[in-house]
């Protein structure tokens, strides 16, 4: 069993895409396991993408991420990691395969409506920024 963060990104949260994007993820069998909607501050959202920091996206990636709610969720199965990065498709929804969350829900690279932790060590960082031991039990 693994666990992956998925975030459910400002401007899906903004076209009303959180009951859309929840029901694909339960159809495809990873399992939700803490849930909450977040209002991250400038701050919060450059803590989480600090390993970007020195990319020449980051200021527009971070005040993007804090320019509304968005939904984190902690998901389980077995590889999870790569099931939900592939129902979640390429990053830039342009190259992003028919039938993924990107492509149908995002607009552009940096508008492209979900994250997920790309590996086990950024999933033990990402669902540890999010949520305590309590309600990951
Ligand atoms: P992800 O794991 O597929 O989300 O991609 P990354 O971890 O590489 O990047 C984090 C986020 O930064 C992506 O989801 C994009 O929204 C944004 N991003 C990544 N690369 C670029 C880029 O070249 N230009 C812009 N504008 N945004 C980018």
């Amino acid at each position: 069993m693994q666990r992956t963060l998925a975030i459910i990104k400002p401007d899906a949260v903004g076209a009303h895409y959180v009951g859309s994007i929840i029901q694909r993820i339960e159809a495809s069998g990873l399992e939700i396991r803490a849930l909450r909607m977040v209002n991250l501050t400038q701050k919060d959202a450059e803590g989480f993408y600090a390993v970007h920091k020195d990319k020449p996206f980051f200021a527009g990636l971070t005040a993007f991420m804090s320019s509304g709610p968005a939904v984190v969720l902690a998901l389980e199965g077995e590889n999870a990691i790569r099931r939900w990065r592939d129902l979640m498709g390429a990053t830039n929804p342009e190259d992003a395969e028919a039938g993924t969350l990107r492509k149908e829900f995002g607009t552009s690279i940096d508008r492209n409506a979900t994250h997920g932790s790309d590996a086990e060590d950024t999933a033990a960082y990402e669902l540890s920024y999010f949520f305590c031991g309590l309600e990951l039990r």
